[in-house]
């Protein structure tokens, strides 16, 4: 038989076809549509099967991705998706979502002359068919074990660790204060990017596995909230996965000003028929140079503003977000203003523009990013609304959750042990953006997966010390 792989010198790569710019702006679904079974096995086929697969490497979740290439690439699409399914809590939407040209991709070793295996749009096709023949169902646990874990928080990371200790037999509470699942997935990022029925095929899918959702339900101080206390008492063991909310601040003058919004406060709503903040018809300034400030740029010409500018410090070779979304944002209509900083928020009671100085770029940094610094000149910018995206901190947990136990670091991030997951607090595990920081699902995933393991070694010492009288 022909080798059915290597076909990368002959083989052009493809990318998922993209729909038209001027149809893409007038609704929020997704941009990119998904390979034909023709198109996954061609461009799975390029792939040159490495030895050392540094994609791989690359990948936050080690996917076997060479071996299950060459399954998509031959037909094998049940084994390729088990084989996917074994790493990946949720590889339909890494492959829409993870930014592959820092991941995977951008460690194919045939990308420097070829072009790399497009391996995102594959995974993505390989779980979709999965979805369509009836092959994806709920991970059943084998026995029950009696024990129960509560997680807060219901983005990435605590969907994966519920899904993976249900399936080992845990009783499983998710405690989430929005009315729906999903975290970020659904209160943040924009459909264009994921469709939300995407993130409800896989709760339906959780549910159907007996994890329980508590939706509604802070956890904290306050009316109706449940206190941490409360929980420690209901469970054998707590994983904490609530994520970064707390917007940093622009700080220059007129940031209280009417129209001076937080990119979440915008995004969060973005989709809705009639947002409470609506930039329909508004000249719209974004402050920021990361993904989410791309979030936004696209979110406003969707909603149809008049005019989208973002504004960003460094130059677009510097700028810390993806270059693919910064594309799609100009060819969707976003300007941007690059090298330029705010320096006041200008208005009476309504913001009615941005001054802004006029940076240069300077010595790089230590992880080579170059620093910035102002030339003295100034322009202004005329805006109804302004968005910040400037990034996010996290919450103080434990003054909200009144325990002075539980450890952060100095940035507000909780402490866990070294590849344990645990944090100070006995039998209290965290991970996913709350550890890390403000970063991406594919690693919420990962702890959210390593974590559970964590959880139920520990469980298993904890119960065996039990059955022998220990505790
Ligand atoms: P989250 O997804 O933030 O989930 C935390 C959950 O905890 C939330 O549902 C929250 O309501 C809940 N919670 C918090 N406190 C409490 C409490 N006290 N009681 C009860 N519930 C609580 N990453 C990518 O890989 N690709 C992208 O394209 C991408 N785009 C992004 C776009 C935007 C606009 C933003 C903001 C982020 C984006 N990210 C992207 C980053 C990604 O969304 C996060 O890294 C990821 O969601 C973190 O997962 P998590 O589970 O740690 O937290
Ligand atoms: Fe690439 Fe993300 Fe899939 Fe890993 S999970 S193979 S980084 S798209
Ligand atoms: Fe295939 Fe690229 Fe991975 Fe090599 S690095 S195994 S060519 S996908």
């Amino acid at each position: 038989m022909a080798e059915p792989m290597l076909k990368f010198v002959h083989q052009p790569q493809e990318r998922p076809v993209k729909r038209p710019a001027a149809q893409r702006r007038k609704d929020f679904g997704e941009i990119y549509e998904g390979f034909p079974l023709a198109r996954a096995e061609e461009q799975a086929a390029r792939c040159s099967q490495c030895g050392i697969p540094f994609c791989a490497s690359h990948c936050p979740l080690g996917n076997n991705i060479p071996d299950w290439l060459r399954l998509a690439a031959t037909g094998r699409l049940k084994e390729a998706y088990s084989l996917s399914s074994e790493t990946n809590s949720f590889p339909e939407i890494c492959g829409r979502i993870c930014p592959q040209d820092r991941l995977c991709e951008g460690n194919c070793v045939i990308n420097k002359d070829f072009k790399s295996v497009t391996i995102g749009a594959v995974e993505r096709f390989i779980t979709e068919t999965a979805f369509s023949e009836g092959w994806v169902q709920p991970d059943m646990p084998v026995t029950e074990k009696r024990l129960s874990v509560g997680i807060i928080g219901s983005g990435p990371a605590g969907l994966a660790c519920a899904e993976s200790l249900r399936s080992r037999g845990y009783e499983v509470h998710v405690y989430e204060r929005q009315a729906e699942a999903g975290g970020l997935l659904r209160y943040g990022i924009p459909g264009f990017k994921l469709e939300k029925h995407v993130i409800s095929r896989r709760i339906e899918l959780l549910q159907a596995q007996g994890v329980i959702f508590h939706l509604g339900q802070e956890i904290g101080a306050g009316k109706g909230a449940l206190s941490f206390d409360e929980l420690q008492k209901r469970h054998h063991s707590l994983f904490l996965a609530t994520g970064v909310y707390k917007a940093k601040q622009a700080r220059v003058p007129g940031e209280s000003l009417k129209g001076v919004v937080r990119a979440l406060e915008f995004l969060c709503e973005a989709e809705n028929p009639e947002p409470a903040l609506n930039s329909a018809g508004k000249r719209v300034v974004v402050i920021g140079g990361g993904d989410t400030a791309m979030d936004c740029v696209r979110s406003a010409i969707r909603q149809g503003a008049a005019k989208v500018t973002c504004v960003y410090r460094r130059d677009r070779s510097n700028m810390p977000g993806s270059r693919q979304e910064v594309l799609n944002a100009e060819e969707e209509g976003g300007e941007f203003m690059w090298l330029a900083a705010p320096e006041e928020f200008i208005g009476c009671d309504h913001v009615e523009s941005v001054r802004l100085k006029e940076m240069r770029l300077g010595v790089p940094d230590s992880d080579g990013r170059r620093a910035v610094e102002p030339t003295g000149q100034y322009s202004v910018l005329e805006a109804d609304m302004v968005i910040c995206a400037l990034g996010f901190d996290p919450e103080d947990l434990p003054a909200l959750w009144k325990r002075d136990d539980l450890a952060v670091t100095s940035w507000n991030t909780l402490k866990v042990t070294k590849n344990g997951y645990e944090t100070s607090i006995p039998g209290v595990f965290a991970g996913g953006d709350i550890v890390r920081g403000a970063s991406l699902v594919v690693w919420a995933i990962r702890d959210g997966r390593e974590a559970a393991k964590a959880i139920d070694h520990y469980l298993s010492t904890q119960s065996t010390q039990t059955s022998e009288g220990v505790l």
